[in-house]
Order: structure tokens, then C-alpha cells, then sequence
């Protein structure tokens, strides 16, 4: 498939490809998207100056809280062309609607049939969904109509119930799951409990979405490591996003989420909207390509990434993303150094001494981060403590403070919010 083929061709050629459908997206928005035509009059934009993907840095960027306040101002086809309605939460409270033509819907099948194949599926495969299709989720029908696409066997079973799924996959033999990693440990526990051996079952590989099964050096982190020392299975991680209508998904190399080149461009940025090399963190920011509904241009993701451009062993040549490190807004500068939430719950979480925790960080009298670490000890002796900090110390080569609860104060800093998830980030920086 034509698709397939452009992730493997040249870097020129395929940044050829990118720009001419960039200057299409851009003729496309300046007539029927009243965000964008407003904003580039605001701007004075020439948008026939734009050529290249270079010359995207004169652009400026798309928020999620622009999308959140102007939502319909970013829809280019009357209300009578839109076929699905799919929401994601905003940080204003109020939900994003993003809303998709049938040839949107046809895009994104093409996005997910082209995830799919680059984490190795075949028509023969059988795949258990355990995740929601409905409640505007857009990823569920995503993985359904991507798989559907590629022709292999769906099995939607939806997200929680270990011994259904178990049952399930003992019935049916899917050769694959999609799920949540922290799912899976569930999932093994849960097949532990009940005398059934996970590797003597059918499942050989598992698409992992949600959370992140890597270290941002693509080494597995714990969730990662505790899925493979259990259950031998092949593990492709992927990223996605209600707004990008897009995924970055893994090869059997595991070294990076695949981009589709004519599906996307990715920049990654940094604080003053530069452009980093790869290896250097920054702010995934992208431009939809091919989309009718509500393209984006330069839209800034907020999350945290970093880039790598060297073929992959797979033999595809398209740029390659890390794992998240975190949210841009989540980043804590702390005596020097940067710290993302998902880093310091892996260590925490590695380490023997820390039962449970929880992360707060706050601004000092001069407005800088402070972080303070609510840790529920596995004794309370002071070699104990001497341990958790001695390592703490040698791991972020800062000292954060540190306060010493039992677990039901603790519970109640996890339950605190009005959220029904645990809390274990909490920011009261100004
Ligand atoms: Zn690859």
C-alpha cells in the first residue's frame, strides 16, 4: 500500500511530499477555517510565502486553550458533512470537541491500519480490545476501524474485568491484546491467582497505549520490565492524541514511535519556540495533514518529547519520537535541574525502601519550584531513611524534601481531588 511505502523512502522525499501538502493544508485553512483565516489576517500572513517546512517558524502556533475558547471556529465543513463527534478533556474545564467528516474517518482507519503494520499485525491476527469504544473516545474507533482495514479479527471487549478477558482469550484465541500497560500487571495478577499459565496461552503480543512502557532512553521502565519478566510477549508502545488524529507507533525494534509522514508533521520545540536537535527534549507541536474536519497548524500537544532521525533497523526512514517525558506544564526546575513527574514516579517506585508516594512541588518565597516528597517508608528505621536519601541523592544529584506518612494519611492526599484517579502530583506552584 501506497502508505506504507513512504515511510521507508528518502527523508528528501519524503519532506517533498510533506511540503506540498502543507501548502494545500495552508490554501485549504485560509478559505474555510474562520480561526486560521482570522488568524493569519491578525498576523499578516502571506500564507504563499510559506514553502517549506522551514518556513513554518514564521507561522505562529495553535493551543489547546485556542481550540478550547474558539472551538466550531476551527471547523471547515458545514455541521451536515460531520459524521463523528469525539471529545477530549481540556484544561478549562469544559471537554474539546473534535469533529470528523467520513473522510476523516477514512484517514484515521489509514492511520491506525499504518500503526498496526509497523508494530508487525497481519490479517491473520486476532486482537482483544480492552478499552472503551464509546464516550467520544476517538482511539477506540481508531483501533477498530484501523484492524478492520488490515483485515484482521477484532474482539471488543472493552476495558476492566480481568477474569472476562481471561475467559475470553482462552474462548477465542486472540494472538494480540490492546491495552493499558498498568492493565496488563492486573491482568498477570490476576492469571497468577487463578492457575493459569500466561505463556502457555495465545496472546504473543500486546499494543500498549496510555502509559509509557520505556525510559526515555528506550530502556523498558518498571511497568515495562514487570509485564516481560512474567509473560513473554512482544511489547510495542504507541502515542496518540484526540487532536493530532494521529499515532506514533512502535516497530519490533522498540526504539521509538514511527511518525506517518503524510499524515503529520512533527516539530519538536523548545521554551522560546525553537526548533531542538534530536536528543533534546522539547514540545511535540504538530500540522495535520489530509484532515477535512478541523485540521491543525502548528498545534502545541504540551506534551514532552525528544527526536531521533536515524534510519531505523526496520528499514523505515521517517522520524522517530521517545517516550513522553512529561507534560510541558508538569516540568518542575528544581536547584538546576529538570525533572518530569513520570521520571520521579519510576524511581520512586523502584525503590524498596518507598511503599507508596505521593509528589508535591510549590513555589518558594522567590518563586522557585520546591519539591516535596510525601513517602510512606517500609519501616521506620534510619537506615531506611539513610537508603531513600542516599539514593534519591544519586539519582537526580539534588536533595528534594522529604515527609514520612502512613498510608492512610497518604490516602488521603491521593483521594484529595474530586477525581476518582489517584493524585499522586500535586502542584500548588503560583
Ligand atoms: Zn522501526
Amino acid at each position: 500500500m501506497d502508505q506504507q511505502v513512504k515511510e521507508y523512502q528518502s527523508t528528501h522525499s519524503q519532506k517533498l511530499m510533506q511540503e506540498e501538502k502543507l501548502r494545500e493544508l495552508l490554501v485549504y485553512l485560509n478559505t474555510y477555517s474562520p480561526f486560521y483565516k482570522k488568524l493569519f489576517k491578525e498576523h499578516g500572513i502571506d500564507i504563499s510565502k510559506i514553502k517549506t517546512i522551514e518556513d513554518l517558524i514564521s507561522l505562529p502556533t495553535t493551543s489547546k486553550e485556542d481550540i478550547q475558547q474558539h472551538n466550531l471556529d476551527f471547523l471547515c465543513v458545514p455541521k451536515s458533512k460531520i459524521v463523528e463527534y469525539a471529545s477530549t478533556s481540556g484544561t478549562l474545564g469544559s471537554p474539546v470537541t473534535i469533529a470528523l467528516t467520513k473522510n476523516d474517518l477514512d484517514r484515521l482507519a489509514c492511520n491506525e491500519y499504518g500503526s498496526f503494520v509497523c508494530a508487525d499485525g497481519t490479517p491473520g491476527d486476532i486482537y482483544q480490545l480492552m478499552l472503551t469504544l464509546d464516550r467520544q473516545f476517538m482511539a477506540g474507533i481508531a483501533y477498530y476501524s484501523g484492524l478492520t482495514k488490515l483485515g484482521a479479527g477484532i474482539i471488543r471487549l472493552g476495558p476492566g474485568v480481568p477474569s472476562l478477558q481471561w475467559e475470553t482469550i482462552q474462548r477465542l484465541r486472540p494472538t494480540a491484546i490492546v491495552a493499558v500497560p498498568s492493565f496488563i500487571i492486573k491482568l498477570i495478577q490476576f492469571a497468577r491467582e487463578n492457575g493459569i499459565d500466561v505463556n502457555a496461552t495465545s496472546v504473543k503480543k500486546a499494543i500498549c497505549i496510555g502509559e509509557n512502557i520505556r525510559n526515555t532512553d528506550l530502556s523498558l521502565n518498571i511497568l515495562g520490565r514487570k509485564i516481560l519478566d512474567s509473560w513473554n510477549i512482544q511489547l510495542y508502545s504507541t502515542y496518540a492524541s484526540t487532536e493530532m488524529q494521529t499515532a506514533f507507533t512502535e516497530c519490533g525494534q522498540g526504539c521509538g514511535g514511527h511518525l506517518q509522514p503524510e499524515l503529520l508533521v512533527a516539530e519538536i520545540l523548545d521554551e522560546n519556540n525553537q526548533a531542538v536537535g534530536p536528543g533534546i527534549p522539547g514540545e511535540v507541536v504538530i500540522t495535520t495533514l489530509g484532515i477535512e474536519g478541523m485540521p491543525l497548524l502548528r498545534y502545541k500537544t504540551g506534551d514532552v518529547c525528544m527526536y531521533m532521525n536515524e534510519p531505523c533497523d526496520c528499514g523505515r526512514t521517517s522520524l522517530r519520537l521517545s517516550p513522553v517525558i512529561g507534560r510541558k506544564k508538569q516540568m518542575i526546575k528544581f536547584k538546576g535541574t529538570t525533572l518530569y513527574p513520570p521520571a520521579l514516579f519510576d524511581m520512586l517506585n523502584e525503590m524498596d525502601e518507598i511503599i507508596d508516594f505521593a509528589v508535591e512541588v510549590y513555589s518558594n518565597e522567590i518563586g522557585l519550584d520546591e519539591v516535596l516528597l510525601h513517602l510512606v517508608p517500609a519501616d521506620d528505621t534510619d537506615a531506611c531513611d539513610h537508603r531513600i536519601r542516599a539514593n534519591l541523592q544519586a539519582r537526580l544529584r539534588v536533595s528534594p524534601a522529604i515527609r514520612y506518612i502512613d498510608t492512610p494519611s497518604l490516602q488521603k492526599i491521593h483521594f484529595k481531588e474530586t477525581d476518582r484517579k489517584i493524585t499522586r502530583f500535586i502542584d500548588r506552584r503560583k
